[in-house]
């Protein structure tokens, strides 16, 4: 692995000279005093004095053609956090520009973001907002993140895996999305080497065997292909042609490697020579050229130049093998091209001569306010990870096209809903049908690249999209055009619909109070989503903004606080309680003097870990699992009396009998679906007591089963086959 280079101010400088753009000197010289005199002192975890890791993060800036005041800032961009400079003394010395992007970067270091299992899409949101402030923000935390990752050595190995484990799946794809090839790579390679250390080395041991046979190899493509472009008559070029070669990433190895599982030897582009010209012809000369000299592998052709990436990448890639029978690919593209390839959005920085204006910046951008905007109709936390996670990987793509060959691109798994949407909110509002390839498929068929699809609008003026089509929609900016059509057009229909779905919800749940309760009962749900009034909040449900789902175990919780604690007051219990010890446990079938059963609220399983309740009145013991709301309101209340009464009760180890449990599917209402969901039932042999379904207004169907079922293992089993049905969104236990 390449070793840290330490970079001194001396070195800087000169850099800074010797490089073509102009930057104030003299600005840069004192913000690097200041950095210097606030960390004197401070040691990196290295042993080296702390300022050369500002230095080194302003080195990566400066190679990026980065401008003054993001080099001063990346300089002091530890101080405000680290020492005690202000970030007024920082604006009175060096503006206010300079001040605002240390403090941008100081404050995305506070955003506790991104461990394993919790993601907060609140806090990815401020890592949006700031990028979408100052983009140099992110710029600069990139470059710090790179020096970081580059002396990553001597951390921890904990803080060593976290700090990967955040690169590769935050930052690598962020420098990604921006465009900024130089550092997307090297974060990748570097997250690479700590997160599978035996990996990252077989590969490079597979890149050491025939490493000279292997630059002679593409040291002779490069010079037969240029011989070639200088002998053709049929193009004259306006500069000559620049012709590199190199081996490609080694993360990009690892993934065709061990993840698509091929052998190293069939990767087919582990070399790549690449052809810079001045124009787009020239680009498709180069390619005729190229094939009529190597024969092509089919369908290993991309173009990217009429289709870009979303990252606005643009070259022409195709794969050929040489007379030697080894292949390779060659990348074609312009000089322009080539500078956004490796620069991305700091091309913008590095060379200002017109073409990337602040147009070409906004480009970059747009994903941001995107998902910025979908994250306003939305208050789903996973769904908003996910959008950001879809965002952040743009390869996972397909390419389709309208019926006049304008390409549009889309995730894997868009439909049609998005493909119209993406055309234009219009057009998604007013579709009606779609046809791909001459044909009319489904609103929910899954686009493949190379179709033409063409949507089918309607001619009246108010056509809206369908409720079904939130669960359809693949893409953020589908889904967040629905949702405000359905938020803006029709607030009576979400009113009423909110109103219906939070009424069979209580019921479900068994919350029974007055309606003029409902204000006071739905107060700070109320509050936390912005709604002033019952109707707003009716209205958000209606519209899909609010998922009443992740609201009902609060809402038992707080009905129980609320209205169940009048219970009449308890005579002494007949059974004398078990003290609260492991020891004392409570084999069920064998407390043979005690009755007992199991409570309706919870429906326990063996299995499921549980909880006794001596029951007042001494109707015995009462069984709940332990992640019953009850039995969670009651350790909330902590009522010693209460307390008392719950005992530790385990199952017993045989357990040849079968219990009554209900189930809860909800799934695209579809015909058939019934069918389906009953045969794995009858092939597992599991009885079913009785069974209903219904359909929502959405165009979903809930579908009610009882089951005689032996034990919780069974039942995951079972759900786990249930959830594969072709429109099954969620299988649940029902809560009675
Ligand atoms: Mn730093």
């Amino acid at each position: 692995m390449k070793e840290d280079r330490v970079v001194t101010f001396d070195m800087l400088m000169q850099k800074i000279l010797n490089g073509e753009k102009q930057y104030d000197f003299s600005k840069i010289k004192s913000a690097y005093h200041f950095a210097e005199k606030a960390h004197e002192g401070q040691f990196r975890s290295s042993g080296q004095p702390y300022i050369i890791h500002p230095l080194a993060v302003a080195d990566i800036l400066l190679d990026l053609g980065m401008d003054t005041d993001t080099v001063c800032a990346a300089l002091l961009h530890d101080v405000v956090e680290d020492t005690p400079a202000t970030y007024e003394q920082l604006r009175k010395l060096f503006g206010r520009d300079v001040a605002d992007l240390v403090d941008g970067v100081t404050k995305l270091k506070k955003v506790p973001i991104f461990n394993r299992d919790q993601q907060k899409a609140q806090d990815i949101c401020k890592i949006l907002i700031a990028m979408k402030q100052d983009i140099r923000v992110m710029i600069i935390k990139l470059s710090d993140r790179l020096h970081n990752m580059r002396t990553l050595s001597y951390r921890p190995p904990h803080k060593q895996r976290n700090t990967a484990y955040e690169t590769m799946n935050i930052y690598a794809p962020i420098a990604g999305r921006l465009g900024i090839e130089t550092l997307h790579e090297e974060l990748e390679d570097l997250s690479f080497y700590y997160l599978d250390p035996y990996s990252y080395a077989e590969i490079e041991k597979l890149l050491e065997i025939n490493k000279q046979e292997r630059e002679n190899f593409i040291d002779l493509i490069k010079k037969r292909i240029a011989e070639r472009l200088q002998q053709e008559n049929s193009i004259i070029f306006a500069r000559e042609p620049q012709i590199s070669g190199r081996v490609k990433s080694l993360y990009g190895l690892y993934k065709k490697v061990f993840v698509n599982h091929k052998d190293f030897n069939d990767v087919y582009d582990k070399y790549a020579v690449r052809v810079i010209v001045s124009t787009v012809p020239e680009c498709y000369a180069v390619l005729g050229i190229i094939h009529d000299m190597f024969r092509p592998i089919p369908n290993r052709f991309k173009d990217y130049i009429q289709s870009p990436k979303k990252n606005n990448y643009k070259s022409l890639h195709t794969t050929v093998i040489g007379r030697e029978g080894i292949p390779f690919e060659v990348q074609i593209r312009t000089w322009d091209m080539h500078k956004t390839a490796e620069y991305g959005i700091a091309a913008h920085w590095k060379y200002k001569e017109g073409i990337h204006g602040k147009d070409k910046m906004e480009d970059y951008l747009t994903w941001v306010r995107e998902v910025l905007e979908a994250q306003q109709t939305s208050d789903d936390v996973e769904e908003i990870v996910k959008n950001i996670k879809d965002e952040l990987a743009p390869e996972s793509i397909v390419v389709a096209m309208t019926p006049k060959g304008d390409t549009v691109s889309l995730p894997i798994g868009a439909t049609p809903i998005d493909f119209a949407y993406e055309i234009h909110t219009q057009v998604g509002h007013g579709m009606m049908s779609a046809k791909v390839n001459g044909h009319i498929v489904p609103l929910d068929y899954k686009l493949q690249t190379g179709q033409i699809c063409e949507i089918m609008t309607s001619k009246a003026p108010d056509k809206g999209p369908n409720r079904a089509w939130l669960d359809i929609a693949r893409t953020t900016k589908a889904k967040s055009k629905i949702r405000s059509w359905f938020k803006k057009e029709r607030r009576e229909e979400n009113i009423e619909t909110g109103r219906a779905m939070l009424e069979k919800a209580f019921q479900r749940c068994r919350i029974r109070i007055p309606e003029e309760d409902y204000e006071k009962f739905l107060e700070d749900d109320m509050k936390r989503h912005n709604c002033n009034t019952l109707d707003d909040f009716y209205a958000s449900i209606g519209y899909g903004g609010i998922t009443i789902q992740k609201f009902v175990p609060r809402w038992k919780d707080l009905y129980h606080k609320l209205y169940c604690q009048d219970d009449t007051p308890a005579k002494l219990p007949i059974i004398q309680p078990a003290s609260r010890s492991k020891k004392s446990r409570i084999i069920l079938d064998e407390i043979q003097d005690c009755v007992y059963k199991f409570s309706q609220c919870c429906n326990p399983l063996p299995g499921d870990e549980i909880v006794g309740f001596i029951t007042r009145g001494g109707h015995g013991i009462s069984v709940h699992t332990t992640s019953c709301v009850n039995y969670k309101a009651m350790l909330g209340r902590n009522n010693p009396e209460e307390l008392e009464r719950w005992m530790d009760v385990q199952w017993t180890d045989n357990q040849e009998t079968t219990m009554q449990t209900s189930i809860e599917i909800i799934a695209l209402d579809r015909i058939g679906l019934m069918f389906d969901i009953t045969a794995i039932l009858t092939e597992a042999r599991i009885p079913i007591v009785h069974s209903s379904s219904r359909n929502l207004k959405n165009g979903n169907a809930i579908v009610d089963i009882c089951l005689m079922i032996v034990n919780k293992s069974q039942l995951t089993a079972i759900f786990d086959r249930i959830r594969k049905v072709k429109g099954v969104l969620t299988v649940e236990r029902a809560s009675n």
